[in-house]
């Protein structure tokens, strides 16, 4: 099968049953557009029905992974691609549409992505920013460079986090509510000893080490490999993560709802100064 060509994203095939999603729109700091989302989801797909591919890795261009959601692109929902939840009513008023869209483009990917039957790995590198993370737990492995940077800073928001709440099982409950109440981030070492991350290497191996581990996977049978998948992920679904998540996610538009009739808009106005503040204080104490 020839690669699939996108625009904000490439697909390549880097080594022996393995291929390669990078985002790459590092002049945004990989900020996601609707239109990236779908395109991920696409190429995903292609990944998985090709039986050569055993294994897939999500990179990105650039010095930071992503910064997030790129929160100003309101395109429709359908133009960049069938949706996958198939919900309907993104255009509803009030809380209804906006419930349906996140549902489809960040809860329902998330969800989707989680339970594809290959291995994936993400491989992370600088910030990684709310959203950013949404395109890290739903993935099987976790590399990350020395100097990448975890965080969900949007209780700033007034939100309970972003939108694929598995925070508590990704962190520890203690964890993941200091990471919310604080905004601050956590490293790659500490995020490994917290299990979030799977290895933590220089910056300049991370692609090799990367790749040279996803070709080791590739190289196990698939069925192995789809039915380990599957064993840990219902592991995690017969603790009720599904439930759990689908909860947050209610409880999340109680917020962006709250927001709305407070401000008449769904987050709260001083959000975005406070994160700024919070990240601008960060970078003097490290310094
Ligand atoms: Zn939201």
């Amino acid at each position: 099968m020839d690669n699939p060509t996108f625009t904000q994203i490439r697909y390549d095939r880097p080594g022996e049953g393995v291929a390669r999603i990078t985002l790459a729109r590092a002049d945004t700091r990989n900020a996601q557009d609707r239109k990236m989302l779908y395109e991920i989801n696409a190429a995903l797909d292609f990944a998985m029905h090709d039986d050569e591919v055993n294994v897939v890795i999500m990179a990105a261009d650039g010095p930071h992974y992503s910064s997030g959601h790129h929160l100003t692109d309101q395109s429709p929902i359908g133009e960049h691609g069938p949706p996958v939840m198939g919900v309907g009513g993104y255009d509803l008023p009030a809380a209804e549409g906006y419930m349906a869209q996140e549902l489809e483009i960040y809860l329902g990917f998330c969800w989707r992505w989680r339970n594809l039957p290959k291995p994936t790995i993400a491989q992370v590198q600088g910030k990684v920013i709310a959203g950013g993370l949404m395109l890290v737990w739903p993935f099987d492995l976790v590399i990350a460079a020395e100097n990448t940077e975890f965080s969900d800073p949007v209780v700033a928001f007034g939100v309970n986090g972003h939108e694929f709440f598995v925070h508590a099982y990704e962190l520890g409950h203690r964890k993941a509510k200091e990471l919310l109440f604080t905004g601050d981030s956590i490293g790659a070492q500490e995020a490994k000893t917290l299990g979030m991350v799977n290895q933590v290497v220089k910056l300049e191996d991370l692609e090799s080490y990367t790749l040279a581990m996803a070709e080791k996977i590739a190289k196990r049978p698939s069925m192995g490999l789809k039915l380990a998948k599957m064993s840990v992920n219902q592991s995690l679904d017969a603790q009720g993560m599904w439930t759990a998540v689908q909860s947050a996610f209610g409880l999340h538009h109680l917020g962006h709802t709250n927001s709305l009739v407070k401000h008449g808009i769904r987050v709260e106005p001083t959000g975005v100064r406070m994160i700024r503040e919070g990240a601008r204080s960060a970078k003097a104490a490290a310094e």
